[in-house]
């Protein structure tokens, strides 16, 4: 699903951010990607969801090179892939109902069908009873739950989770890792984006470790055995 083959990127100004990366990524896996601050994480993100261009190999999701992908298509692309982001991005002034309904009514779905599918996936993540509520009016944890109800809204294959644990405290972190298994374990491809070792070391998961834009490691962890 998601393949990169001896990718670089290079910003404009000369920093590297990834260099020589090979990776691959089947659907249906949960794989975190470590790295420390500057690693290389946020640079992995825009590739796949095509907001910045390898400079040198290969971005392909599904068999498709991203690189060659007409702007006309990206959207699709990123309608395929749900990201639930560090800081939420939910719209402060429009209730739990709205924030998801409005990444539907963007792409022109039916009110019909908003009204069945919003409640379903608000269901998934435990917030059917919130839905009127505002974001200000929820926990760390339940907001994001929001973002992530929100991404599931478009049936993605992909859930891609940018730094889950980085505004919510430890168990609530714990908690979104379940529901991120529980999504999982019904076929959809987790990413989990952390520079949070702790959090990675927990799981018996694949671990993608980046270092300096470089692949250090790439392993299954066995649970308990801390890496
Ligand atoms: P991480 O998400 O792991 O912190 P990034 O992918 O943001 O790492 O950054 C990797 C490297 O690329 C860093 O050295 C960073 O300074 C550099 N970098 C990231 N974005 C840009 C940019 N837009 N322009 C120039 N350099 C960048």
């Amino acid at each position: 699903m998601i393949e990169f083959e001896d990718v670089t990127k290079v910003y404009p100004g000369g920093n590297t951010a990834l260099e020589n990366v090979n990776l691959h990524i089947d659907k249906g896996e949960f794989v975190f990607v470590l790295g420390h601050s500057g690693a290389g994480k946020s640079t992995f993100l825009k590739l796949i969801l095509r907001e910045e261009k390898a400079t040198s190999g290969r971005v392909l999701i599904d068999g498709k090179d991203l690189g060659r992908m007409k702007e006309r298509e990206v959207p699709y692309l990123r309608r395929r892939m749900g990201v639930v982001f560090q800081d939420f991005r939910l719209i402060p002034t429009m209730t739990v109902y709205d924030n998801v309904a409005f990444a539907m009514r963007v792409t022109n779905i039916a009110e019909d069908k908003i009204r069945k599918r919003v409640p379903y996936v608000l269901g998934l993540v435990g917030l059917a009873q919130k839905s009127d509520r505002l974001p200000e009016e929820l926990s760390g944890g339940e907001q994001q739950r929001v973002a992530l109800a929100r991404a599931l809204v478009h049936s993605p294959q992909l859930i891609i989770a940018d730094e889950p644990t980085g505004n919510i405290d430890p168990e609530l972190s714990l908690e979104m890792m379940e529901l991120l298994s529980a999504i999982n374990s019904v076929g959809i491809t987790v990413v989990v984006v952390t520079h949070e070792h702790e959090l990675a070391y927990r799981f018996s998961k694949r671990i993608i470790t980046i270092d300096h834009g470089a692949v250090v490691g790439d392993a299954v962890n066995k649970q308990g055995v801390k890496g």
